[in-house]
């Protein structure tokens, strides 16, 4: 039986009474009070010129590619080591998705790979911030510039992370967040547009509502609203939005407990890792990571599937993560063929993540850190 899962949501502060709070405002849907709360503490925080709730992050990057024009003909660079969302939001819009691979130390993006990558056909790139590590920025955004192409960050890790002193999600013209049960700060299934770019402001508003311009009939900006272009409906319930609100109000403390977790991984684990040939996360010097998870490195496959059933037997849920992109069925249609992303082939085989969420107290952590140090690799 587990008893210490992988990850859990749990509630920090005034996620409850905001909930019963937004159902006495007399406004459930879209848009009300705690949405606008929202929008306003992101855009506060990171300074963006505008923050859009939407119903996840998988959403927001739909809403990217529609703002883009992306369309058949276009290419979009990603990293394979990704979410499938990450891919699949350009590829619905007929994108062909152009595979490249990650570092070996950050697991981000590999911007060495980027300009072999780039034809004539390229429009886009999607760096991906890794477990809440910047990608390297300066370079990717002096290629992308060089090249024409708008950037936008799958910043779904990375909410509060900053890259030389910049936070991640300011880079891009647009760049996505996730609010899902597994992200630092959730409301079960959420998101969030960040627009940098002001000249996506306006479109982003009509394609979140259906594609009509009701957000500025609500402004009173026009005297009725009307079918004005494409679109969905891409923006969460206030109730989602309530619960959301709460977590960001108590931000500085999630943020200090997920600090506290990751950094007594770190510790506690060192010599065990060095011991063991097993690779702890790297955090590059110029990068303030935002301790959304703790991966390690083992020296295999068959040593990583090992250490998952030794935790396993102790109650303790570790899980692996993303399969490379360019080897799935979807990718092999696209081309994707053995070799061509070596460290992402490498790599998803031997990573592992160990329990991560805001209420893993410290007992339970040292439970985890016990029955990993328990596990001997026979190298
Ligand atoms: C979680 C995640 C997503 C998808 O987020 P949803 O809110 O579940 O749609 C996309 N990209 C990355 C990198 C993620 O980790």
């Amino acid at each position: 039986m587990i008893t210490i899962p992988f990850n859990r949501p749990c509630i920090l502060g005034n996620e409850q009474a905001y909930i019963l709070q937004a159902i006495a405002n007399g406004h459930a849907a879209g848009d009300g009070s705690f949405t606008k709360k929202c929008h306003a503490f992101l855009e506060q925080q990171l300074g963006v010129p505008k923050a859009l709730l939407t119903t996840s992050c998988t959403h927001a990057l739909e809403m990217a590619a529609l703002l883009l024009n992306l369309g058949p003909g276009d290419e979009v660079i990603f990293p394979s080591f990704t979410f499938v969302s990450t891919v699949n939001a350009f590829v619905l819009r007929g994108v062909r998705p152009i595979f490249a691979d990650v570092r070996p130390d950050t697991l981000n993006l590999d911007e060495r790979q980027l300009e072999r990558l780039i034809t004539p056909r390229t429009r886009a790139v999607v760096p991906v911030h890794y477990a809440g590590v910047g990608c390297e920025m300066d370079t990717i955004m002096a290629i992308a510039a060089q090249h024409n192409l708008a950037v936008v960050e799958d910043n779904a890790h990375g909410l509060f992370g900053k890259y030389r002193g910049r936070y991640l999600g300011t880079f891009g013209a647009l760049a996505t967040q996730s609010f899902h049960e597994t992200k630092n700060f959730t409301c079960g299934e959420g998101g969030a547009l960040l627009i940098n770019d002001v000249q996506y402001i306006e479109r982003a508003e009509i394609i979140r509502e259906k594609g009509t311009n009701r957000s500025r009939f609500f402004r009173g900006q026009v005297d009725k609203y009307t079918w004005v272009d494409i679109g969905s409906s891409y923006l969460p319930s206030d109730l989602l939005a309530a619960f959301l609100y709460a977590q960001f109000e108590v931000h500085e403390r999630i943020q200090g407990i997920r600090r506290r977790i990751w950094e007594t991984y770190a510790v506690e684990l060192r010599d065990w890792a060095l011991r063991n040939g097993v690779q702890l996360p790297y955090v590059p010097d110029h990068c303030e990571q935002a301790y959304h998870m703790f991966y390690m490195l083992m020296p295999s496959l068959e040593v990583r599937q090992a250490f998952i059933a030794h935790l396993k037997a102790q109650g303790i849920l570790a899980v692996f993560h993303y399969l490379p992109l360019h080897l799935s069925d979807m990718g092999r249609k696209f081309g994707g063929r053995v070799g061509d992303c070596p460290v992402t082939e490498r790599i998803s085989d031997q990573l592992v993540r160990l329990p991560f969420f805001n209420d893993l107290d410290e007992s339970m952590q040292a439970r985890v850190i016990e029955a990993v140090r328990s596990f001997q690799v026979r190298l």
